[in-house]
């Protein structure tokens, strides 16, 4: 093979942008894109090089790291009692993943992963194992809510592999190991927020909101002060709201601060279409004109929350999160599910904001 220049700092730069897309626009329903990103990035290294080449990647060896990144995942969660049906954790929003029953067969019949591979078992389960993931992640991980962003591979395998474009395997080395932290995260927070996991996880073992996640029982006492300041409406669709939730304008995956400013009042139909998505533009002017006629009062109700207040670098914040949206052209939410980029008008409103 002859030798192809590697990606240059601009295509690094800019691929590094696509994975971070891919984690915050993808919809998921199930672990599987996780397990398939976490696959190709450790095939990447374990067989690619670094020069800028495309690289084929047999769909069986993806299928072998799926059976051994779901195998530590099957077995019983914490202390549960095996004889409840729920000990072990939930990976979809539906029923369990299929791949469990592929894991649990081989782990019922060998006990461990060493064993299962080196019996004939192990390439019956590899064959089902590709199957599903053809059948489920590998068409639809690069499929964001808007866009299909190929980036990564050409969507149809051809003769049993997956063909890495040029320059993927190379970045996918260099970035390995940002790519795994932000993978596993976006992982364990999926597996954590998915109600059927609430009572094995149980009230003290959520750990990633213990160690980093916002104190719910803090905001709550800002749900009044928002609500006047928003006259009793949600701040995205306008209508009234009566039980809403505390969303962070700037979402608290970019950003995890709890800022006064950057609370709103909005309904949970609309905090969960919204997700981890940016505002769009209309809302981005909403946010600024509460913030500008409403400021002084949610800073005095924050002050008794105990909640930091800073109007000047909550805006500060906002400016670096439109500005990284609109570098790597991210989707702004607009409403339900519809999206939309950036036109470029968030930097006049908030170049007005600063004054
Ligand atoms: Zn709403």
């Amino acid at each position: 093979m002859t030798s192809i220049p590697g990606p240059t700092a601009e295509e690094q730069v800019a691929f590094l942008g696509k994975i971070e897309r891919l984690l915050s626009e993808g919809q998921f329903v199930a672990t599987y894109k996780y397990a398939l990103l976490l696959a190709i990035a450790d095939l990447a290294v374990k067989l690619g090089s670094d020069d800028g080449g495309e690289l084929d990647l047999p769909i069986r060896a993806i299928a072998e790291e799926f059976i051994e990144l779901y195998w530590r995942q099957g077995v019983p969660y914490g202390n549960a009692v095996a004889d409840t049906g729920y000990n072990t954790l939930k990976q979809t929003t539906g029923r369990q993943a299929a791949i469990f029953s592929v894991v649990e067969t081989l782990r019922q019949q060998h006990g461990t992963l060493t064993r299962a591979k080196q019996s004939p078992m192990w390439a019956t389960a590899v064959k089902e194992t590709a199957r599903l993931v053809t059948d489920m992640p590998l068409w639809r991980l690069q499929r964001l809510r808007s866009e299909v962003l190929d980036f990564l591979y050409a969507e149809s395998p051809t003769a049993g592999n997956i063909r890495l474009k040029g320059g993927v395997a190379s970045n996918l080395r260099r970035f390995h190991a940002i790519i795994v932290r932000l993978t596993q995260s976006e992982w364990m927070h999926f597996i954590q927020a998915l109600p059927g996991n609430s009572q094995l996880l149980g009230p003290t073992s959520d750990l990633g909101q213990f160690l980093f996640g916002a104190d719910r029982s803090v905001l709550l006492r800002m749900s009044g002060p928002l609500a006047d300041a928003q006259k009793g409406e949600c701040l995205y669709c306008r209508r009234r709201v009566d039980s809403g939730e505390i969303d962070h304008f700037v979402p608290w995956s970019r950003y995890p601060r709890d800022l006064a400013h950057n609370l709103v009042l909005a309904h949970k139909e609309c905090n969960r279409h919204k997700s981890d998505l940016l505002a769009a533009e209309a809302h981005l002017d909403q946010w600024l004109q509460r913030n500008q006629a409403q400021g002084d009062a949610i800073s005095e109700a924050a002050r008794g929350a105990n909640i930091i207040v800073d109007l000047a670098g909550t805006v500060n914040v906002a400016g670096w999160a439109y500005a990284h949206g609109a570098s790597l052209h991210a989707a702004t939410w607009v409403r339900g599910d519809d999206v939309e980029p950036l036109s470029g008008r968030w930097q006049s409103l908030l170049a007005v904001a600063r004054g």
